[in-house]
């Protein structure tokens, strides 16, 4: 499956967050980022 490279973001506590390059949603776990661009974008990667 293919899957945007996420936007890496470390807020002032040193966490990381996932932000979207095509909507610029921020996510906490990689795996809701991953489910929001399958879901949001994913017609981009269908080849049909
Ligand atoms: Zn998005």
């Amino acid at each position: 499956m293919m899957v945007m490279k996420a936007i890496k973001i470390k807020d002032r506590d040193g966490e990381v967050f996932f932000k979207c390059p095509r909507c610029g949603m921020v996510f906490r776990k990689s795996k809701d980022y991953i489910k929001h661009v399958n879901k949001a974008h994913g017609h981009l990667f269908r080849s049909t």
